[in-house]
């Protein structure tokens, strides 16, 4: 077998990883537990190509309670199109998941766009409802 293809992490987990899991659970109204990683929100979602992270890896994330998961740029780029939710074999939604870690980085004040890194001619050419739009996501 070649070398450096298995990642192997150990994962202490502690209350603050239950802690993190019951948080991300009552912002999603989701139960994250009965996720058995079956991987067919990240074979179904038209944008994993665009992910950094699968769905499903970000729905263990949760599960094991590990903060590091609001690192992924996965749930920014989720669209909430629903076809992982109406596949999904236990029932759950993963785009309420990644709701909630929105919601989490955005409560921390940790805004995802920075309008001032927009330049003037940009901010021209791009569509007024666009901008608002991504106020309305990426901003606290
Ligand atoms: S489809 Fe459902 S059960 Fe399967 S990995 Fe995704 S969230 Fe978990
Ligand atoms: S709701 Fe989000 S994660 Fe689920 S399939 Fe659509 S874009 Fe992918």
């Amino acid at each position: 077998m070649k070398q450096g293809f298995l990642r192997i992490k150990r994962i202490l987990l502690g209350p603050k990883n239950r802690e993190f899991s019951k948080k991300v659970e009552e912002l999603s109204g989701e139960t994250i537990n009965l996720c058995e990683q079956c991987g067919t929100c990240s074979g179904s979602c038209p944008l994993v190509g665009e992910m950094d992270q699968t769905p499903s890896l970000m729905m263990r994330m949760v599960q094991l309670g590990e903060e590091e998961v609001l690192n992924f740029k996965t749930f920014w780029i989720c669209a909430s199109c629903y076809t992982c939710s109406v596949r999904c074999p236990r029932g759950i939604d993963p785009s309420k998941v990644a709701e909630a870690l929105r919601q989490l980085k955005l409560r921390a004040a940790i805004d995802y766009l920075d309008l001032s890194k927009i330049g003037e001619e940009e901010a021209k050419i791009l569509p007024q409802i666009a901008l608002v739009a991504a106020m309305r996501k990426f901003t606290g």
